[in-house]
């Protein structure tokens, strides 16, 4: 018999990321009589599977040779002029060609990781920050380290002072109704901020799949359009939150060298986004009205926002505190000091009812008290019923 060695192990950025004993206990909350706060899932039947529906039939009735055929890495061309004009209309003057296509803005995160980032390099995040944007960074390698932040962001003054310190090579930030906490960086946080990028030398990535599910205030700056730093900040889209988020579509706008690293590192990853679903997006753009798809969709999200936030005092223990953020998602919630978010969420799932604990979404030690409920989908009627079960799972 011919001896045998053992396969080499595991690379060791592979070997460092591992399970969440809260992924575990999340997994319980499959059973379809849990109501979960937990998942940032958008509400399935506000999904506009109609008009989806008849925008693949067109584009397969129509172009079955290109919408199945390979296409270039950048992207389908009519969908990257119709985010481009999405986006000029925003206030943010971009062109098709800035734009890069990316499979999920997922993607994108990953493609900046990897172009950016050597092992050992320093990223900056929020404290606490988007978890699947530290797992990104930690796979490239990278420290990752939270800046001290406050209800606005970031700290400026703290960013100043880490960013002296220890040189890192970007910030990634969420400055509208960021995920975890609900939070919106107002305009003047946002030009401190570009302002350390530019004196300092810093790119900025500037995350932003919840921009247009605003239900209350004003929309803020862009920070690429804040002059300061639009020589170095990075800004990431989503479909997944306005139209569906099994469509896997996102996409970067980024300055033309890093954007040009990042269409090489994509072919190396996937060649391209998908022909079919890109054209389809298209001919949904095109064809429908996706304001007014999104007037309906952020009009039952506010609804819903609200149930949770009225409910809030009678369903968490006294000496709770927590945001109202103006969109997005997520509340972002404080038990009294001494109680674990952890702990609580076995009894909370008992009681057919979940959230996420705070801690996983610090890059740092995490506040165990910390929660984040998601609002968006279940029916305000089901919200209530969830959180009347949380207040029973919760009174210690
Ligand atoms: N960034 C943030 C802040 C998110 O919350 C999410 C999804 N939860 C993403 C990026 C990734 O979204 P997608 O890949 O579906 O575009």
């Amino acid at each position: 018999m011919t001896t045998r060695a053992d396969a080499p192990a595991l690379a060791a950025r592979a070997a460092s990321v591992g399970a969440s004993p809260v992924r575990e206990i999340l997994a319980l909350t499959a059973r379809p009589e849990v109501i979960s706060f937990a998942g940032g899932l958008p509400a399935p039947e506000l999904f506009d599977a109609e008009g989806l529906r008849a925008a693949y039939d067109r584009v397969l009735t129509e172009r079955p040779q290109q919408a199945l055929q390979y296409t270039i890495t950048e992207g389908d061309p009519a969908l990257r002029a119709a985010v481009a004009a999405r986006l000029t209309a925003r206030g943010l003057a971009t062109g098709p060609e800035e734009l890069l296509v990316t499979t999920g803005s997922q993607q994108a995160i990953g493609l900046l990781a990897t172009t950016l980032l050597e092992p050992g390099d320093t990223v900056l995040v929020e404290d606490p920050s988007y978890l699947a944007a530290l797992q990104c960074f930690g796979l490239a390698g990278a420290r990752v380290l939270a800046v001290p932040t406050d209800e606005d962001g970031v700290d400026p003054a703290a960013l100043a002072e880490l960013v002296r310190a220890e040189r890192p090579k970007l910030l990634y930030l969420v400055p509208n109704f960021q995920n975890p906490t609900g939070r919106t960086m107002p305009a003047e946080r946002r030009r401190a901020v570009a302002e350390v990028a530019a004196r300092e030398g810093l790119w900025l990535v500037e995350d932003d799949p919840y921009g247009e599910l605003r239900y209350s205030g004003e929309p803020q700056p862009w920070l690429a359009g804040l002059p300061a730093a639009a020589d170095r900040t990075v800004l990431v889209g989503s479909f997944s939150k306005v139209l569906a988020p099994g469509l896997r579509l996102g996409w970067l706008r980024a300055p033309e060298a890093l954007r040009r690293a990042c269409v090489i590192a994509k072919q190396a990853g996937d060649l391209h986004t998908s022909t079919v679903d890109q054209a389809a997006a298209a001919r949904y753009l095109a064809d429908r009205d996706l304001d007014a798809h999104l007037a309906k969709v952020t009009a039952a999200y506010r609804e819903r926002r609200d149930a949770l936030l009225a409910g809030l005092p009678e369903a968490l223990p006294a000496g709770s505190a927590w945001n109202r953020p103006d969109g997005g998602m997520f509340v972002w919630a404080r038990l009294p000091e001494g109680l674990d978010a952890t702990e609580l969420l076995r009894t909370a799932v008992e009681h057919d009812v979940a959230y996420v604990p705070g801690t996983p979404f610090f890059a740092g030690p995490g506040d165990p008290a910390t929660m984040r409920l998601s609002f968006v989908t279940h029916t305000p009627e089901e919200i209530r019923e969830g959180l009347r079960r949380l207040a029973v799972a919760l009174k210690i």
